[in-house]
């Protein structure tokens, strides 16, 4: 078990946490990435990227991080392949974080970068059938279901997504929406409406999932929200994409969070309630939340870090 101080401990490693290294290491405060259970974030467990400005063919989400990774390195940041269980905050700075690994992190500002994760429906039978036939990830687990029924929960960008995402390894897709309408970019529902591999479900939400015989998801109990019938569509797969919950739990009672538990900063600006405490990405940011907003918010968290220890020298 070790010690590691810096100047600049970056909790998360999106793009929220890579661009605030990269800035804070080329202002010569040596920043410490620990990387979290999943180095990358989000954009880890997409494919196509084609809204990150810079990149005129489409590119790999995966890719997109290993490149920002590499940047991050090259320019002096020490990367840690650990996860923060515990934060203590109270009287810093300097700030103090422990790892998973047992290892000890002090930091003169701390920059939480520690993204959101997918929602679940919470419920019977989503968590038993959790990867026998129930995923968060079309991009990760679609594969499996290579000409298999498949069916996507939700109505936002990630919903839409995902159910195209399968097309490409099911001729059967059902998207299941709670509403009549879909809230996903008006682009992403003409090119949804268009795929003859899809179709639709109003005004459903999910009762339950089921087991078939072999134990593996059977089939989904759903029920109309205007009748209030019940029905149930076989599937062998089904994806909830129906958002994502911020991962602030380190911080409960420690820092100020709003109703939805996302992290909350001065307005326009990375900084939290405590003095070197900076905030960035969708951990903060249940409005945008794309790869270069997370990204913009990383810079101005690194770069308010470095005028506030400044300001301390002087
Ligand atoms: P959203 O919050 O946008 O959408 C969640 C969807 O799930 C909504 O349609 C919602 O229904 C539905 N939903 C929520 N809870 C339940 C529930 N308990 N039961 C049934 N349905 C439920 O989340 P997304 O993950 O789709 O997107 C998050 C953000 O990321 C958005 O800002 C989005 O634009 C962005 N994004 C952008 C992408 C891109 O630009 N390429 C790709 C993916 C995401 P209802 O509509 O009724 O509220």
């Amino acid at each position: 078990m070790a010690t590691h101080h810096t100047k600049m401990l970056i909790i998360g490693s999106g793009p929220a946490g890579y661009s605030a290294a990269i800035y804070g290491a080329r202002a010569m405060l040596e920043p410490i990435v620990v990387q979290g259970l999943q180095p990358g974030g989000q954009l880890t467990i997409t494919t196509d990227v084609e809204n990150y400005p810079g990149f005129a063919d489409v590119i790999q989400g995966p890719w997109l991080m290993e490149q920002m990774q590499a940047q991050a390195e090259h320019v002096g940041t020490r990367m840690m392949w650990d996860t923060i269980v515990e934060v203590d905050l109270d009287g810093g700075p300097p700030f103090r974080a422990i790892g998973d690994s047992g290892d000890e992190y002090i930091g003169d500002t701390l920059v939480i970068c520690t993204g959101a994760q997918a929602k679940w429906l919470g419920v019977p039978g989503e968590q038993e059938l959790g990867g026998k036939g129930v995923s968060a990830c079309a991009t990760c687990d679609g594969f499996f279901y290579r000409g298999k029924k498949v069916a996507v929960i939700g109505g936002g960008n990630t919903a839409v997504e995902e159910a195209l995402y399968l097309t490409n390894h099911s001729d059967d897709v059902t998207l299941i929406h709670r509403r009549d309408e879909l809230r996903s970019e008006k682009i992403l529902q003409e090119r949804l409406f268009k795929n003859p591999k899809i179709s639709t479900l109003w005004n459903k939400t999910v009762e339950s999932f089921a087991a078939g015989e072999d134990g593996t998801l059977g089939h989904i109990v759903l029920r109309d929200t205007v009748s209030g019938e019940v029905s149930t569509l076989e599937v062998d797969g089904a994806f909830v994409a129906i958002g994502h919950a911020p991962a602030t739990e380190l911080f409960k009672g420690k820092l100020p969070l709003d109703g939805g538990g996302y992290l909350l900063t001065e307005p326009g600006s990375p900084k939290t309630e405590i003095p070197g405490v900076f905030a960035a990405g969708d951990v903060t940011d249940h409005t945008y939340r794309q790869a270069v907003t997370a990204a913009g918010m990383g810079c101005m968290a690194a770069l308010d870090a470095e005028r506030f220890l400044a300001a301390r020298e002087d």
